[in-house]
């Protein structure tokens, strides 16, 4: 996402020094173009903030982002004891310093903003959101999935002050997380996508986890809204929450007769999606640029959420048809072969139980060319707690449900799975996806369609890559 199209500095380092109560030591320039935390991603120009991630800490490629032009680095007091001469602004915390920068970025732009968390179709939600927001005017948002104590407040402080709409990312692992996160964010409209059983293994029960999504609404503006998945069971329970929160403004979306967006047909076809929806009592049909009963669901909830924010139905809804899935989540592409090609379903970017069902469905409703066969590769889903097994070994039935003919099982949890399977749907079982990859590959056919699928400690991702670059 563009962050500063304008061509605006993002800060002066007067002003940035200011919000995070910095002393400047040595040269830093002017002004920062943009807020990097990655020197192998940074341009000259942008300040860079040393952030201490789990596996690196960030100080230790302060040199290395100077030397790429960094204007400046945004350091610790510790660290500047006895570091060498550089353009420095120094600070007790790099990360409390960031989300005093993200505070500020706030507080000085009046872009209308909206957080998205739930238990999966934050990212979608988040893409589509920002796609069609940015019709209507100036959008910041995120790349990827930025959304944890470091992802949202680093968004924040890179907003510029002219942004006319903000969309941002919530997500947490335990409960809690959430609090401070939407605080910062301080959302006129808060999301929630949906409420299902993952991270039960940190947050003990499903009542915990709605609380944990719950948290958001701790940082609406006064006068602000919610936007609540209405056929969930925990949809009045999310209600009392908002409303406890001060929040008078809900919108419900979904299949339920009251939901104020609610959907009334969607028409799945192998490359999109015709959905038809009552939108506060205005009946809309759009087309949806990626497939999926899953993503027709989002699009109401961005639906709701844009209008909330002030965005024009008929313009967001036309908005929605030319947006394409994103990488690892849904994307297609054809792949050749010595004679013909596949498709590729590229959903490796993330899997649970709910988000594998949503993309069997999707292999299901694409039709395979004469010959070719539909197939899943599939990595295991991590974090389900003591269910996971059950809950691998479980998907035999959805599979069958999607017509799918041979299933490839990657992983610990997977064998579950594999060993379920009936023997004809057997493609092969290797204990990693790296070991998995010649199997699939040995088994593809001109006319097959093949989905690869798995959590992203699963490591299907690279096995994608592989596909992508052998054909
Ligand atoms: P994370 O917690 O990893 O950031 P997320 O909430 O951002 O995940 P997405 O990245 O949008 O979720 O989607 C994860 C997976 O779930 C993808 O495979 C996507 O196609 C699927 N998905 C998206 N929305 C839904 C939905 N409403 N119901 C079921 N599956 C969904
Ligand atoms: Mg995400």
């Amino acid at each position: 996402m563009p962050s500063n199209s304008e061509g605006h500095p993002l800060w002066t380092t007067e002003a940035l020094a200011r919000a995070m109560g910095a002393r400047s030591v040595g040269t830093p320039a002017k002004v920062v173009t943009d807020i990097s935390i990655d020197s192998r991603t940074l341009e000259p120009g942008e300040a860079y903030v040393a952030i201490k991630g789990l596996a690196h800490d960030g100080h230790g490629f302060v040199a290395a982002a100077l030397d790429k032009g960094a204007a400046l680095a945004v350091v610790s007091e510790d660290w500047a004891a006895t570091a060498p001469a550089g353009r420095y602004l120094i600070v007790a915390d790099p990360l409390k310093a960031l989300e005093k920068a993200g505070i500020a970025a706030r507080a000085r732009t009046a872009a209308r903003i909206v957080a998205v968390t739930g238990s999966v179709g934050k990212t979608s939600s988040k893409e589509a959101l920002a796609h069609v927001l940015a019709r209507e005017g100036r959008t910041h948002a995120p790349p990827k999935s930025f959304n944890n104590h470091i992802g949202v407040p680093l968004t924040l402080a890179r907003m510029p002050a002219t942004s006319q709409f903000g969309v941002f990312e919530i997500g947490m692992n335990h409960s809690g997380e959430i609090t401070p996160l939407t605080r910062m964010v301080r959302p006129d409209v808060a999301v929630v996508t949906t409420i299902e059983a993952v991270h039960l293994e940190n947050l003990g029960s499903i009542e915990a986890i709605v609380d944990a999504k719950a948290e958001i609404f701790a940082g609406v503006e006064h006068g602000g809204a919610a936007v609540l998945p209405r056929d969930s069971r925990f949809f009045d329970r999310l209600a009392r929450a908002a409303r406890a929160a001060g929040i008078d403004t809900i919108l419900s979306f979904g299949e339920h007769e009251e939901a104020d967006v609610r959907l009334l047909r969607v028409s799945l076809s192998a490359q999109c999606s015709t959905v038809h929806a009552r939108v506060m009592g205005q009946e809309v049909t759009y087309k949806l640029g990626s497939p999926g009963r899953h993503l027709a669901m989002n699009s109401l909830a961005v639906l709701a959420a844009a209008k909330l924010a002030g965005a024009d139905l008929a313009i967001a809804a036309i908005a929605l048809s030319d947006m394409r899935a994103v990488s690892g989540r849904g994307e297609r592409s054809q792949r050749r072969l010595p004679h013909g090609s596949f498709t590729l379903l590229d959903e490796s970017y993330n899997a649970n139980p709910v988000s594998m069902r949503a993309a069997f469905a999707v292999l299901g409703a694409v039709k395979p060319a004469p010959k070719g066969r539909r197939i899943a590769v599939l990595g295991d889903m991590l974090e389900l707690g003591a269910e996971g097994e059950a809950l691998h070994a479980g998907l035999v039935g959805p599979l069958a449900d999607a017509h799918v003919d041979l299933v490839f099982c990657a992983g610990p949890l997977m064998e579950n799975l594999w060993k379920a399977l009936p023997v004809g749907r057997r493609g092969a079982y290797a204990p990693t996806a790296a070991e998995l990859e010649s199997e699939v590959i040995r088994t593809l056919r001109s006319g097959d369609i093949v989905m690869v699928k798995g959590s992203r400690g699963s490591r299907m991702a690279p096995l994608v890559e592989t596909l992508k670059a052998k054909f």
